[in-house]
């Protein structure tokens, strides 16, 4: 028998689409303000959404009839037929995403249309309207959420971290700011305000505007190292900003495309952009980007998913085609480095166009060196742990002190990610990423247990200027990245003053990369809170990756920190630093024996 589905069950369905995590709830409340026509928006939340989201807008506002409509299901002031889907000029157009989220909340919503005298104000617990009255406020809407998933406890258990919960949040507001450069935005992230912006003055371009936002929110020193992008087509344009080819990342996280002022996530225009970089960017490395593409609204269908985060483009190849020509003309058109050196002003790590390389400082050895030198009493540089099990020895090493006497002579790189090293008479093969970390992983492991100098103070601090959510992460491990060398102190509510980094990282160009990465891993959960997993990534962001060419000084420095190691055999991660190829191996392939 087929039975028309209860209108509360109906609800809870389409509440599942919808509302999946509180940043799918602040998405639908910020894009209503903004289809209000919002000039100022008002953004809060407390426990990482889960206790409370607050989105209050300055827009056109509801009459008491008009609200009551909203909360029921596909109510929308903004399509009445069929024919206007194909050209929405709307965020919202479902009607579907008030009621869905009442649903499954407290919610009130508080609304006065710009004239009236009086607001009104509608409380709905799980679905049900519970009180409803006049109330005081000022012209606009004010839609209040707390206890997000109170009556569906298991979508309560699907939410990540309430780190996680919070980059999404401030995902979901970086992404209306960039958009929306008219409206001015304060939020407030766990009482604490984040971010206070003001549109730019009339007149102001929309790539000047753009611009101001990415320094204002992802900091200034991205903002400082981009490139225009701007290319017209018959049917499509695209305007907006890209890293320069010098600058990258170590996440994937700042980089945004919108089409048709809507942000979206599609695999092929990310495509696009990584294509742009082909050759220039070390593996493992991101582009920041912020793009706009402005398509001709009959070969876009925005109506593919219910958060409408996806769209289907009619012909996919040619928005590829004419993006990638746009971001590459970019790239090769303006490469100003001087004029971008100058706006970086400072910072450290950006001091020349060539990559950033992991030892170009004193290596380990010498860096003991001078310590014995520097180190009246001290305790001993090198631990006395010496022989190990056989097993956990490689080629012909049959102690650690053997490995710390061989002479290798690197003879070349191979594949950018392995070096070719003969010793005595035989070949070896070492993984350069792998012995790099092995070697930087010690030092740092000595730093912190203060067998090594921890930290080297700057003479000139620099500023670190983050995201509120890495700023807040920050905080939370400023313990760890002390104990690491960094010092960092709080210098307003999104920025740090850094006045000292690990000593032996030095100047290596990477302090400030590991840092970020540490960061963002601990952001994303890519990695445990604990100190020993701190510890293994900062030596993987700082050390020689796979794909990076290497100068034969820089392969003798890997070799010589390596030779000092306690456990020179594996990297952290465990994967072999070194193999050796058997001897009379070559001789015997080619039948010389
Ligand atoms: P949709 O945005 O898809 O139309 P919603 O459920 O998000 O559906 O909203 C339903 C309707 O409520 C909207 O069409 C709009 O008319 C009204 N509305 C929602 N939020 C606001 C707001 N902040 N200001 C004014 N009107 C709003
Ligand atoms: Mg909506």
């Amino acid at each position: 028998m087929i039975r028309k589905l209860p209108e509360d069950l109906i609800r809870h369905i389409a509440a599942g689409e919808i509302v999946e995590r509180p940043a799918s709830v602040l998405k639908e409340l910020v894009e209503n303000s903004l289809d209000a026509g919002a000039r100022r928006i008002v953004v809060s939340w407390e426990d990482a959404g889960k206790k409370s989201i607050r989105v209050t807008d300055d827009g056109a506002g509801m009459s008491p009839e008009d609200a009551r409509l909203a909360l029921e299901r596909h109510a929308t002031s903004k399509i009445s037929s069929l024919d206007d889907l194909s050209a929405i000029g709307t965020y919202g157009f479902r009607g579907e995403a008030l009621p869905s989220i009442a649903a499954v909340s407290r919610f009130q919503l508080v609304t006065r249309p710009q004239g009236a005298s009086e607001a009104w104000s509608i409380e709905v617990e799980g679905g049900k309207i519970v009180r409803e009255g006049p109330a005081g406020a000022p012209p606009g809407t004010s839609v209040s959420v707390e206890n997000l998933f109170f009556n569906t406890p298991a979508r309560l258990k699907f939410l990540k971290s309430d780190a996680t919960e919070r980059g999404l949040l401030s995902r979901v507001v970086e992404d209306a700011i960039f958009a929306a450069r008219p409206v001015d935005f304060q939020v407030f992230s766990e009482g604490r305000e984040t971010i206070n912006l003001k549109a730019s003055p009339e007149g102001t371009s929309p790539e000047t505007a753009l611009r101001e936002r990415i320094a204002r929110t992802w900091g200034r020193d991205k903002a400082a190292s981009v490139e225009a992008v701007r290319a017209e087509g018959r049917y499509m344009t695209v305007w907006g900003w890209i890293s320069d080819v010098h600058s990258h990342q170590s996440s994937a996280k700042l980089q945004r495309f919108y089409v048709n002022g809507r942000p979206v996530i599609h695999r092929r225009l990310i495509h696009a952009l990584y294509d742009a970089y082909k050759g220039r960017l070390f593996t493992g490395r991101h582009p920041v980007a912020a793009l706009f593409l402005e398509i001709n609204p009959s070969l876009v269908d925005v109506n593919v998913h219910p958060s409408k985060r996806e769209v289907r483009f009619s012909s996919e190849g040619e928005v590829y085609d004419f993006l990638s020509r746009a971001l590459q003309s970019a790239l090769s058109g303006g490469a100003r480095m001087p004029e971008a050196m100058e706006e970086r002003g400072g910072t450290v790590g950006r001091s020349s166009g060539l990559p950033p390389l992991p030892f170009s400082g004193p290596t380990l050895a010498e860096t003991r060196a001078a310590y014995l030198v520097q180190a009246p009493a001290g305790p001993s540089p090198i631990p006395s742990q010496t022989v190990l099990a056989g097993s956990e020895t490689e080629g012909d090493f049959t102690s650690l002190e053997t490995f710390r006497e061989a002479v290798f002579e690197p003879l070349c790189q191979f594949d950018d990610t392995y070096i070719l090293v003969r010793s005595a008479g035989q070949l070896f093969i070492f993984d350069q990423h792998a012995a790099a970390e092995r070697a930087l992983f010690e030092k740092l492991q000595d730093g912190a247990e203060g067998k090594l100098p921890l930290r080297q103070p700057l003479l000139l601090p620099w500023v670190w200027e983050v995201s509120p959510e890495v700023a807040a992460m920050a905080r939370d491990r400023l313990e760890d990245l002390t104990r690491m060398g960094y010092e960092l102190e709080a210098f307003g509510e999104k920025a740090f003053r850094v006045r000292g980094v690990p000593a032996v990282l030095g100047d290596s160009g990477r302090v400030k990369e590991i840092l970020e990465g540490l960061v963002d891993d601990l952001i994303s959960e890519k990695i445990p809170k604990q100190w020993d997993a701190i510890l293994v990534r900062a030596a993987c962001l700082g050390s020689a990756r796979a794909g990076d060419p290497l100068e034969l000084a820089q392969m003798k420095g890997i070799l010589a920190d390596l030779q000092t190691c306690r456990s020179p055999w594996s990297c952290p991660h465990g994967r072999p630093t070194f193999l050796r190829v058997e001897p009379g191996e070559l001789a015997r392939r080619f039948r010389r024996t």
